[in-house]
């Protein structure tokens, strides 16, 4: 440190960071505040390192990766009106074929056109009702967001399934499926309802949906994420947009492991699942990370049950506390390993908060680990998570842990780029374009399945 520490008001003021603030006790308010920061040489990091070569090794070579990402963009739609505003969700899932790609890397020049033609080809594009749009059905924006996405979750499709029945097999052991048409909605969707949020219970049928028994509203099945709540008539809607965003991102892994599962489990022990970001679903629709660890769960025994090794599944992070502590330790951490940290090294090295609560129990599906490649760079990696308890922070309870990691390798500098992964991974070349902008998501087609030599 070139300046001599003072208090948080001195050293952010002399980085011209806050205003000059005259009165003394505003200054020691702000005195009053206090950063973490942990020196990372005191982090227990041999102690919790393992070699790459000791951790179990279960599985068979991948052949695929199957990254997706999901993003999102609001716009105003009139410069005069500038609360008129219209969402944009984006989904690409983009499969690279392994060996293509370590036949590819050797080649010197990549063709533009057929990057860019991959750049557009493989997304899926939604578009949601914002502030100051209602459709001709509707009455308020916030009406208007619900029908909508009942009506994306019914149009839309990955791989001959429409959203509406890969969420309704995700939740299946869900409290909330009544039966296999039947979704309960514990809340009235109706901001002026006089149930006044408390919880209620709406069963809402998928093809003739439900009425709150209070106010009559007509009710959804999807009305369950709840992303509605946090849509404004007049205000940008950029959060309500990422939470449906994710909730449909995580969707659309669970559309191709129940796909794989049901049409091909052998080609589904050798296709890794690699989400841009946390193993987590975020904000109201935040309930679905259970039944998405259930669904990995059930796909994954049933893999077992027939004989074949589970989906190889990881969420890389590539931003946040973990990212930022993994750049810390990077240096003590030898090449060719795997750092394992159990609730308190969390709470003490990573993140602020209390060691009361469990890191990660209200969104997150996958547990944290970071791991250094061979090569040097540091990777936090989120592997779908065992049940709570000791075990899971032990990379030794986890079967596929080092196949996962020799995979991740193999594509690294992809990873690795700030660009997302499955645009980067679009561009090595060696994957299969989705169709432009399509309603339809289908990357496995039945007939790409039988002419493909397994
Ligand atoms: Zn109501």
């Amino acid at each position: 440190m070139p300046y001599e520490s003072g208090g948080v008001y001195e050293t952010a003021q002399r980085l011209g960071h806050v205003p000059i603030i005259e009165n003394k006790s505003v200054q020691e308010e702000l005195d009053g505040f206090s950063t973490k920061e942990v020196d990372p040489d005191e982090a227990p990091i041999e102690d919790n390192s393992y070699a790459l070569e000791d951790l179990p090794n279960e599985g068979v070579e991948l052949n695929y990766f199957l990254s997706i990402d999901g993003s999102l963009q609001e716009v105003p739609t009139n410069d005069d009106y500038p609360s008129n505003r219209i969402g944009f969700v984006q989904i690409a899932a983009v499969l690279t074929k392994l060996d293509l790609l370590d036949e590819q890397q050797s080649e010197r020049f990549v063709d533009p056109a057929r990057v860019e033609e991959l750049d557009r080809s493989q997304l899926q594009d939604i578009v949601l009702p914002s502030s100051n749009y209602i459709r001709d059905d509707a009455e308020t924006t916030v009406e208007s967001w619900r029908k909508h996405i009942y009506h994306t979750f019914k149009t839309r499709k990955i791989e001959g399934r429409s959203l509406l029945e890969i969420y309704l097999d995700v939740i299946q052991a869900d409290p909330r499926l009544i039966d296999e048409n039947t979704v309960d909605v514990y809340r009235c969707p109706n901001p002026e309802c006089p149930t006044d949020r408390n919880k209620v219970h709406i069963h809402t049928s998928v093809d003739a949906f439900g009425n709150c028994p209070q106010c009559d509203t007509e009710v959804y099945p999807t009305d369950a994420l709840r992303t509605h709540e946090r849509v404004s008539e007049s205000q940008s809607n950029q959060t309500a947009i990422s939470d449906i965003m994710q909730v449909i991102e995580h969707l659309t892994m669970c559309a191709y492991l129940l796909y794989l599962s049901e049409e091909s489990p052998e080609r589904l022990s050798r296709v890794g699942f690699i989400i841009d970001g946390p193993l987590a679903v975020y904000g109201t629709g935040s309930f679905l990370h259970k039944p998405i660890l259930q669904t990995i769960t059930r796909v994954s025994n049933k893999q077992k049950k027939l004989g074949y090794t589970p989906p190889i599944i990881v969420g890389i992070e590539k931003t946040g506390q973990f990212k930022d502590h993994a750049t810390q330790i990077k240096d003590r951490m030898e090449p060719g390993s795997l750092l394992k940290m159990d609730n308190d090294y969390i709470y003490e090295y990573v993140k602020t908060g209390t060691t009361d609560n469990e890191y990660g129990t209200r969104e997150h599906y996958g547990w944290p680990f970071i791991c250094r490649t061979k090569s040097g760079r540091v990777f936090i990696i989120k592997i779908p998570s065992l049940p709570e308890g000791p075990d899971k922070y032990d990379p030794m309870n986890y079967p596929l842990m080092r196949n996962t990691l020799e995979s991740i390798s193999k594509v690294e500098t992809a990873l690795y780029d700030d660009a997302t992964i499955p645009v980067t991974l679009a561009h090595q070349r060696a994957s299969i374009p989705l169709k432009t902008g399509s309603k339809v998501l289908e990357l496995f087609s039945k007939g790409a399945l039988k002419n493909e030599s397994s």
